[in-house]
């Protein structure tokens, strides 16, 4: 019988951490923290394969499920001395969700769920306390009525809003025993007339609605907008947990919080987090009131005059602080904890792996390398290469002006400048518009993600550095500032308002995420400096990389931005880049234009010199560094005159007629000009082009040896070869002017001779191709379009509708195909190394910079990856956690 049911509770589990996949990543942990004896209320999880079933199976449950349930309920009321739906020996139980991976707010969680008009009395005779049992009895209307009902949470909210007003009440605390028995009226009269039906007051229908309300809000939008943007399977499904309740809202000696082992959002090792006293579940994060700091170091640091939990309660605080040291050593890693105190009890209700900025992943990782806890290499392993991203996020240039207009808490690091909007679908308009946008919002909630993505920054009026708004923007590295008090919002009026000033929709504000400053206007920004922790992570992941890394540099600026981020030498330079610069343009058109080869000889001697001026900069630049350079590429067309002024001036300066260049242009037009006279195709037909830049590539060489003392040494790229004569006819004529320049420059250089696969033709015909060529690259972007027969620049029309039908899961242009153009790598590199073994192997396209292909890049055991300069860093770290799994 297929066991759907894992118990855990009373230092024991079912389960364990590493059962993630069935369990879900909260009941694992639950299973994980039970079994090491933590205080952990007792429980049970309904696995993801029940998911699966109800989803295969028209929504209905497995068979067995009902019985595994009940004895599992059995077992958690014999642990808790409870009875479920027993008023005598009241047992409640929350619900929650919980997938493979957290969706934070994604699924909702059902608390106090047994309670109704009977038990409740028995709940409050129990815990001698009857405003606690009423104010749980009405947060449970609450939930299960939204969650379960569908009934929104703002129907009840304006009761509460009402009644508070008209009690002249400032929080829900103040509410007496007697308001809430009212308000609860209140409340099942609304559930009542909202959906003709009282509210469900049989526990075990309670619970199977909860349970199948988790399971159907696997499907519903946020869940499924939210799977769709962290690329989280539909078919790995949710667990549902069901667990005995443990109370904060127990009066003055009960709590709730939630805290991270280290600060997210620096890496500090400090035991980083806020509580709510008398309070239960969200209310930390939801700001209902503004939590406060669980530490007196961090108390002190925001300069709150209420209380820390260490200064409260020191004894549970000290509890709490070996529990969660225990915790980090033991899953090695910096923690998000979830707990409650009830009535001075310690329980905890939650551990994973704390989202954190990509900073304080760095510090973390190094730290804990430093601490012994983590090996190096797994320190290297724990950053996520494409998360680096957001360290190259621009800060507030520390000299600027800043026109303050509120402060709130520094929730996720960088600086953003953009329009004020007060709604997600504004934002996302914007956005599509072009504009840059800050969204601005009293709190946000998961239906708010579409905007969040939208914008440049977030600015919120109320909560914590744990609030909705602060966990989700440090995921999606976007600057953040939560609770900016003094702030007021009138969504109505499309206004806010703060310290007497009023800003509206359209408005320009900056937010520094880092501060937590609000600033009128847009402010100069910085680029950030890389941090020691950063350089460390580097200096680590080279020294366990196999593959060498190199960038994609055609100019100075480029190259200089490549070697300050760590690229060993250039693995493609386009060359054709270089003639576009206006004092070139005219002297490539006119050899373009040319009706002799005398006349585009006469043309390419006035390039030469300019070329060879790029070069020798290059050179000296990568002194000591390997840089391949390729001849020019595109196809001619590329450089024509357009307008009748641009063949009016090439005339003039070619002293020909106006319309016989018009003529030759026109013979110059091609249909499928990425098919077309390209590559080593111009070598081919006109030499001395390919001669020009090869005396250039040569010369520069030469000069560049003198002036550096380092030799460069030059690596001469033929595009776009298909047929091995092709190679063989370049190679020659590049040999031979090599052999000039040298002997007239008395220089010795080292240099090689390849190509790049970049046609389906050339891949396979790679043996043949290397008993001349003396490397390779692969050059993926024109591979990927050759083998699929699909044009990069008009994909954008299909691709995304090929994505949404799932015929491609993602795009090809920028994660390679492994199937398809990887097969065709690893053919190349095999065929080219049977004949040459010691043969260079590298890969040039946009790739190069993609994590997941350069995993494909260290499996075909390629020399070197090459990519954009600024990815450089992502490439090394990427290639790095290759190595590091190929072992
Ligand atoms: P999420 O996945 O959104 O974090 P959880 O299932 O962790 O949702 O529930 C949210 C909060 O509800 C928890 O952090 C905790 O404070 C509270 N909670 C959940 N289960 C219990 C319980 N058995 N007793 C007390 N509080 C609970
Ligand atoms: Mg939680
Ligand atoms: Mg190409």
């Amino acid at each position: 019988m297929t066991k759907w049911v894992y118990s855990f509770g009373d230092g024991q589990a079912e389960g364990r951490a590493s059962d993630r996949n069935l369990l879900g990543g909260k009941g694992a942990n639950l299973a994980e923290m039970s079994s090491l004896g933590l205080p952990v209320p007792p429980g049970f999880t309904i696995t993801t394969d029940v998911c699966t079933h109800y989803y295969a199976n028209g929504r209905t449950y497995p068979p067995e499920l009902e019985a595994q349930v009940e004895k599992a309920l059995e077992e958690v009321g014999r642990i808790a001395g409870r009875r479920f739906g027993d008023p005598e020996r009241l047992l409640l139980v929350s619900v929650r969700s919980g997938g493979r991976a957290s969706m934070p707010g994604m699924m909702d969680t059902v608390l106090n769920l047994g309670l109704n008009d009977a038990t409740v009395e028995a709940l409050a005779a129990d815990a001698d306390d009857a405003r606690f049992a009423y104010d749980s009895y009405r947060r449970f209307i609450q939930m299960y009525s939204d969650v379960v009902l569908g009934l929104d949470h703002e129907v009840f909210e304006e009761i509460l809003a009402d009644e508070k007003g008209r009690l002249g009440y400032d929080v829900d605390t103040e509410f007496s025993a007697d308001d809430w028995r009212r308000i609860l009226r209140l409340y099942k009269e609304r559930v009542e007339s909202e959906l003709g039906e009282p509210f469900p007051q049989d526990p075990r229908k309670q619970l199977w609605g909860a349970i199948g309300a988790v399971f159907s809000s696997w499907m519903n939008p946020r869940a499924v907008t939210y799977r769709r943007l962290h690329d989280i399977p539909e078919s790995w499904g949710t667990a549902v947990n069901v667990q005995a309740m443990v109370f904060g809202n127990m009066g003055e000696t009960s709590a709730t919080g939630v805290a991270f082992t280290r600060n997210p959002s620096t890496g500090e090792k400090a035991l980083y987090g806020e509580f709510l006293v008398n309070a239960q579940g969200e209310d930390v994060v939801a700001g209902i009131r503004t939590p406060q700091s669980l530490t007196e170091a961090a108390r002190l640091e925001t300069g709150s005059d209420k209380p820390s939990l260490e200064k409260l309660m020191p004894e549970v605080f000290a509890t709490f602080v070996k529990t969660a040291e225990r915790l980090e050593a033991h899953y090695r890693d910096m923690q998000d904890l979830e707990f409650t105190i009830e009535r001075g009890k310690l329980w905890m209700l939650q551990t994973r792996s704390g989202k954190r900025t990509t900073a304080a992943a760095l510090k973390i990782a190094v730290d804990m390398a430093n601490e012994g806890l983590i090996s190096r290499a797994e320190a290297v392993c724990r950053i996520d290469p494409a998360a680096l991203d957001q360290l190259l996020h621009p800060t507030i240039d520390p000299d600027a002006q800043r026109d303050m207009i509120a402060a709130g808490l520094p929730a996720s690091p960088g600086a953003a400048t953009g329009e004020i909007v007060f709604s997600p679908d504004e934002a996302e308009e914007m956005k599509a518009r072009g504009i840059p946008v800050i969204l601005v919002r009293v709190e946000t909630s998961p239906e708010d993600i579409h905007g969040m993505h939208a914008a440049e920054g977030i600015l919120t009026t109320r909560g914590g550095m744990t609030s909705h708004a602060a966990v989700v923007a440090r995921g999606m590295g976007k600057p953040c500032v939560a609770g900016a008090g003094t702030i007021r919002v009138d969504y109505r009026a499309g206004t806010m308002s703060s310290l007497g000033r009023t800003f509206g929709k359209g408005d320009v504000i900056t937010i520094d995420g880092s501060t937590g400053q609000v600033l009128a206007g847009k402010v100069p920004m910085r680029q950030p400096t890389l941090s020691g922790n950063f350089s460390t992570i580097m200096e680590w992941a080279d020294a366990v990389r196999r593959m060498g890394v190199r960038a994609n540099a055609d100019t100075p600026t480029d190259a200089r931005t490549a070697r300050s981020f760590g690229a060993e030498g250039i693995g493609l330079c386009r060359t054709e880049h270089m003639f576009f610069d206006d004092d070139r343009i005219l002297a490539m058109r006119e050899m373009i234009l040319s009706d002799t080869e005398e006349e585009r000889r006469r043309a390419l001697s006035k390039l030469l010199p300019m070329q060879r001026a790029d070069f020798i900069e290059l050179f000296e630049i990568m002194a000591g560094l390997p840089v391949t350079i390729r001849l020019l590429d595109p196809p001619l067309h590329e450089f024509l005159p357009k307008t009748e002024e641009e063949i009016a001036e090439v005339a003039a300066a070619m002293d020909v007629d106006p319309d016989r260049l018009r003529q030759r242009t026109e013979t110059l037009h091609e249909f499928n000009p990425m098919l077309g006279h390209r590559g080593c195709r111009l070598a081919i037909c006109y030499p001395e082009m390919a001669e020009m830049q090869a005396r250039a590539i040569f010369e520069a060489a030469a000069e560049a040896a003198r002036t550096t003392g380092a030799p460069v040494v030059p690596e001469i790229m033929v595009p776009l070869v298909g047929i091995a004569a092709e190679f063989t006819l370049v190679k020659a004529m590049i040999e031979k002017v090599g052999k000039e320049v040298l002997a007239e420059a008395g220089a010795e250089i080292d240099y090689l001779i390849g190509t790049m696969i970049e046609l389906p033709r050339a891949a396979l015909g790679a043996g043949e191709i290397a008993r001349e060529a003396e490397f390779f690259s692969f050059g993926t972007n024109d591979l990927t379009q050759t083998t699929f027969g699909i044009s990069r620049d008009d994909a954008g029309s299909f691709l995304e509708i090929y994505r949404q039908k799932g015929i491609l899961e993602q795009d090809p242009f920028v994660s390679i195909d492994v199937e398809g153009v990887g097969a065709l790598v690893r053919i190349g590199a095999e065929r080219g190394r049977a004949v040459r073994e010691a043969m260079k192997l590298g890969i040039c396209g946009e790739h190069g910079g993609d994590p997941a292909s350069i995993a494909f890049c260290e499996e075909v055991g390629l020399d070197y990856v090459s990519c954009s300069p600024f990815r450089v860093p992502i490439a090394r770290l990427a290639a790095a956690q290759a190595a590091c799994r190929g072992e």
